[in-house]
């Protein structure tokens, strides 16, 4: 059973701020993991970005996994759920990933269970960020590491990441997405849509053509997930993108576009990958560069 959701578009000037207490947002992490640091800054020489994040002797660099979880009006969201666990060992290794499922573990530290998660939100699906969304059983069998949430994708990310398709192999697990859709708890949705008050998605494309952006009116300011659209506080340069982007342009335009704007109204961006900052107000230094607010 999949509830869709049909396209709505917001108008982010004229979002009307909610009167609804939002109790809090606050970083989770879902992991951190070393990956090849030409992947994660594609045209950008290698002797620029390994001034912000070193490279190891296999060319990888680290990285956070900052997931966030918002809770609002007694509902616990959480965005992104890093990789989760029940990888091959290869790719464990490859990858230097944590043991054990990291954001059951970071929600455990703060006395919050799995079954405690009302919604789930991943900005796109590669394993990263959707690694987390299931669990092998003791039966073999995937399932829903959050059995109580509704998953929100968009529609676009769900067929691309479910198609088997030659050209996304490697990019997404179908394998572990695909018990979702069993269980009812799938809610696609097609374009820039509301979760709840005060909680909206924006279809950006970009990292992949089905990738979303979050924004969050909390109770100091508005916080927007990014996603891959900027990873790092070293990706605040409009041209410094990721090699895995498949509509690179649209990356660059989103990023313009939304970190201007954030940089206008002063709200907070929320960094997925960085390793130091999760969250930091910005500035706009010129045309194509924006800074950390001083
Ligand atoms: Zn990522």
């Amino acid at each position: 059973m999949i509830e869709i959701r049909s396209a709505r578009t917001l108008d982010v000037e004229r979002a009307i701020p909610v009167k609804s207490p939002i109790v809090s947002a606050r970083t989770v992490s879902g992991g951190d993991y070393r990956i090849d640091g030409g992947s994660i800054f594609g045209i950008v020489p290698k002797p620029l970005w390994e001034k912000t994040y070193p490279a190891d002797r296999q060319n990888r660099i680290l990285q956070s996994t900052n997931c966030r979880l918002i809770q609002l009006s007694g509902q616990n969201i959480l965005i992104d759920t890093g990789y989760g666990s029940g990888w091959p060992e290869r790719f464990n290794s490859h990858h230097d990933l944590f043991s054990g499922c990291p954001i059951s573990a970071s929600l455990g530290n703060i006395g919050l269970k799995p079954t405690d998660i009302h919604h789930v939100i991943c900005s796109h699906l590669h394993f990263d960020h959707a690694g987390g969304t299931t669990s092998l059983g003791e039966n073999g069998q995937w399932a829903p590491t959050f059995s109580n949430a509704q998953y929100h994708f968009q529609k676009t990310e769900w067929d691309q990441a479910t198609s088997d398709a030659v050209e996304f192999r490697g990019a997404y697990d179908s394998e572990r997405l695909k018990p979702l859709q069993a269980t009812g708890q799938l809610v696609l949705h097609e374009g820039d849509d509301e979760v709840l008050p005060g909680l909206t998605l924006h279809h950006t494309g970009g990292h992949t053509p089905g990738h979303q952006s979050i924004r969050v009116e909390t109770s100091e300011g508005v916080g927007w997930y990014l996603g891959d659209i900027c990873a790092t506080t070293t990706h605040l340069s409009v041209n410094w993108c990721m090699a895995f982007d498949l509509e690179l342009l649209v990356t660059r335009r989103q990023k313009i576009r939304l970190l201007g704007e954030i940089a206008r109204s002063g709200d907070m961006v929320w960094f997925d990958h960085d390793t130091k900052f999760a969250s930091s107000r910005i500035e706009r230094i010129s045309d194509h560069q924006f800074a950390l607010a001083r």
